[in-house]
């Protein structure tokens, strides 16, 4: 298992083992979470590329937190919920069997 030398907030720099940090992922940002071995806090820290690419090499997971792309295609995005549909719902929601009627569905 690899050790991985971080800088806590608190502490400055602490090594931890690999298996201590997970990498997160969305569309915007990536970052890395830790528990500092030496204040216990999780800490929440954001990464270049560079060091996400580092951390995966020694065998940190990754957690995606939107899927991929390749994961949506397929999908009936575009037909999801259009005008009628909405207005229909809208005016739905007002009737009292609405919700009933739409569990049997
Ligand atoms: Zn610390």
């Amino acid at each position: 298992m690899a050790r991985v030398k971080v800088t806590c907030p608190e502490c400055g720099d602490v090594e931890i083992t690999s298996r201590a940090v997970t990498i997160v992922i969305n569309e915007k940002f990536s970052q890395f979470s830790y528990r500092c071995p030496s204040c216990k806090i999780t800490q929440l820290q954001l990464a270049s590329e560079q060091t996400i690419q580092i951390l995966v090499e020694v065998g940190v997971p990754v957690h995606q937190l939107s899927p991929p792309r390749e994961k949506l295609e397929g999908l009936p995005l575009d037909s999801a919920l259009d005008d009628d549909a909405l207005i229909d719902f809208h005016f739905g929601l007002k009737r009292s069997d609405f919700w009933e009627e739409l569990l049997k569905a």
